[in-house]
């Protein structure tokens, strides 16, 4: 090979390897979150959740999820925090307005509720997840009355919650209105591994506001494999909060 054809072969390598480069970032680029928060498609009918919720408190229900999102994006942009992720507006709920912790609850917390829902009958935590919960709840039958328990204690609207704590200490907690236990102003704070609302919207019909009905009928529709995966991940990422 002489002078010129070694610079030039040096030089289309380099081109090479810039334009793959530029190729990769406009991919990344094209993925890359607009800074805007949306409502996606539920992953199953509305009227295969029977008979924990009805089509049409499922359709009212995702109304209320969609309205929480638009005042969440006019409050970002209000608030002057655009391009925050709703993970960050959490973390630093105490440092912003009070329509940020109302609205980033809202759009978060029904975000996660419509993923560990399923009409899929059978599906089971993992073996992983099933030790953790016998561990510090000792049996699961014991988690599942704690977690009835602290439904009825939510005052007024809330959500409950089961997390995964700093040192991966699984919790039972419930939350008022849209508070979410990823906020600096949780009482328990945890990464969320699953979530009941039990805001009278959530229940009103097909339980007719019995509280007990819709506790009892959500333990038919868990998809214990989206709960499951968070606690993979979570414990992946050592627990952080
Ligand atoms: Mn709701």
């Amino acid at each position: 090979m002489d002078k010129r054809t070694f610079v030039k072969s040096v030089l289309l390598g380099v081109a090479g390897i810039y334009a793959t480069s530029l190729a990769v970032k406009a991919s990344r680029n094209s993925k890359r979150w607009d800074g805007v928060f949306r409502v996606s498609e539920l992953p199953y009918p509305a009227d295969s959740l029977e008979p924990f919720a009805d089509a049409e408190t499922i359709k009212l229900h995702l109304q209320h999820h969609e309205s929480y999102t638009r005042n969440l994006n006019s409050a970002v942009v209000a608030a002057g925090l655009s391009g925050k992720t709703a993970h960050e507006l959490m973390r630093m709920s105490s440092e912003f307005p009070k329509e940020i912790r109302h609205y980033s609850g809202g759009y978060v917390n029904h975000k996660l509720y419509w993923r560990i829902l399923t009409p899929d009958k059978g599906s089971k935590p993992t073996k992983e997840l099933f030790s953790a919960i016998e561990r510090d709840f000792g049996t699961f039958d014991a988690f599942t009355e704690e977690f009835g328990r602290a439904a009825h204690s939510v005052c007024g609207s809330g959500w409950v919650w089961l997390i995964a704590d700093k040192s991966g200490t699984l919790k039972v907690t419930s939350t008022c209105d849209h508070d979410n236990p990823m906020m600096d102003i949780a009482e328990v704070r945890g990464f969320p591994l699953m979530c009941l609302d039990v805001w009278e919207h959530a229940y009103r019909i097909r339980s007719k506001g019995k509280l007990s009905d819709h506790v009892n009928a959500f333990w038919n529709v868990v998809n214990w494999d989206v709960v499951s995966r968070r606690y993979q991940s979570a414990s992946k990422l050592n627990f952080i909060v």
